[in-house]
């Protein structure tokens, strides 16, 4: 007995993390009908468990010319931000190769100005968007902060200040003062840069939800399941879900960090790979800060969420399929204490994979293969910032 479920469809979209339910959305509201394939609960990947911060100032790629030059020691101390598992190395030697190269000086500015076009009306974007789906009350816009323990390291921070600079970044250099002024918790450091228009969501996980809502109201079906093959045929995009068979004009391909087979099979080899995060969070009914902020040093934010303090960031080169590393949540939990010594044990732990190209700079455009098929990922650090960006460009390129 064949038991194949057929559905056909205008548009369907591989994923449902912020990205594609974003496109979803969008799609619909261009009258278009449109099916996300999902096998988790919508939003529940890397959406989910992020610093929740819409960054319109984070336009410095991870490769950098300083990252690179102290690469071997940032991935030998245990204390580092930024961490590599042996195993996984083998697998990731083109990837790595490809981001030293484009850590080196014209490449660092090149990427950091086509990141900065995208992000440049993040903060609009996403007031707009937080609007449609009846998120508004999640939103805080009291701007974000990075903070610099030393002389040294507010020094080595010039390049990056100079370039936000010449690409018209709102940001203001505060002194140890100023600092303390604005997040009382925070003393002793040498200076910040404070970032007024950056908003925070002050739950990333209920805004997900609202947004899955949103999605599911304007007519948009799920499927529950994992997409493993995409063929094109003469009569347009067949699409196998475990037990589907989807038949669609277009598909967009929004799997995040687990889109590269399947771009690859349609004829666009993507070097994406992941960049692991995590965070812990700590239940406490009164919140010792304001907005986000970031000791840079450390590759963290302290976040500002409803009901707890959420501890997130850190890079870890690893794959997918490796547990979660329990010596980088130690790490964050001895350095949140170092801030914050009356924390006790976190209340909760995570693992996320961001999905990351080497150039920091995400892949949004039409498959080499042909213009029925969108990719849509590889946003890493900025997947959040961007979602309302993503969409409205995906809309453009299909309406054309
Ligand atoms: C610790 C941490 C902190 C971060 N902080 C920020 C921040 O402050 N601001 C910011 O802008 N960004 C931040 N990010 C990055 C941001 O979270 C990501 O860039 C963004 O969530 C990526 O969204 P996505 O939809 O591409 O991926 P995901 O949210 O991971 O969604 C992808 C979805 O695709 C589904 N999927 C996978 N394979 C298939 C398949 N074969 N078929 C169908 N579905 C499939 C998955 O189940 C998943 O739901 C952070 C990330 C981490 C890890």
């Amino acid at each position: 007995m064949d038991e194949m479920k057929r559905i056909s469809t205008d548009i369907t979209v591989v994923g449902g993390g912020v990205i594609g339910l974003a496109i979803a959305l969008r799609l619909r509201a261009d009258g278009r009908e449109v099916i996300v394939i999902e096998p988790n609960e919508p939003g529940s990947g890397a959406s989910y468990g992020n610093a929740g911060t819409v960054a319109d100032y984070a336009i410095i790629p991870v490769g950098t010319p300083s990252v690179l030059r102290n690469f071997l020691s940032l991935i030998l101390s245990p204390d580092s931000p930024l961490a590599v598992r042996t195993s996984a190395l083998p697998t990731l030697f083109p990837w790595l190769a490809r981001f030293a190269y484009e850590s080196l000086p014209h490449r660092y500015r090149e990427n950091a100005g086509r990141i900065a076009e995208l992000v440049s009306d993040a903060a609009s974007a996403w007031m707009e968007f937080a609007s449609e789906i009846n998120a508004s009350n999640f939103l805080s816009a009291k701007g974000c902060l990075y903070l610099y323990e030393t002389r040294k390291a507010f020094k080595a921070a010039g390049a990056d200040i100079e370039l936000r600079r010449s690409y018209g970044v709102s940001q203001e250099l505060l002194s140890a003062g100023e600092v303390t002024g604005l997040e009382p918790r925070f003393t002793g450091f040498e200076g910040g840069v404070f970032f007024p228009n950056a908003i925070n969501l002050s739950d990333p996980g209920e805004v997900m939800r609202l947004l899955t809502s949103a999605v599911k109201r304007a007519g948009v079906e799920f499927v529950p399941a994992s997409a493993t093959d995409i063929l094109r045929e003469r009569s347009g995009l067949r699409i196998t879900a475990s037990a589907y068979e989807l038949r669609a004009r277009t598909v967009v391909i929004a799997a995040g960090a687990h889109s590269r087979k399947l771009a690859a099979s349609l004829g666009d080899p993507v070097q994406l790979d992941t960049e692991r995060g995590y965070h812990i969070e700590y239940d406490m009914p009164g919140l010792p800060i304001e907005r986000p902020v970031c000791p840079t040093a450390h590759g963290f934010y302290f976040c500002p969420m409803q009901g707890r303090l959420r501890v997130a960031g850190l890079v870890e080169l690893g794959g997918l399929t490796a547990p979660g590393n329990p010596r980088l949540t130690q790490a964050l939990v001895r350095n949140a204490r170092r801030f914050f010594p009356e924390l006790g044990a976190p209340s909760r732990c995570w693992l996320g994979f961001r999905p990351s190209m080497p150039n920091s700079v995400p892949v949004i455009r039409p498959s080499k293969g042909g213009r029925d098929v969108i990719l849509a990922f590889g946003h890493g650090h900025i997947g959040l910032t961007l979602a309302p960006r993503t969409a409205q460009l995906v809309s453009a390129m299909l309406a054309n």
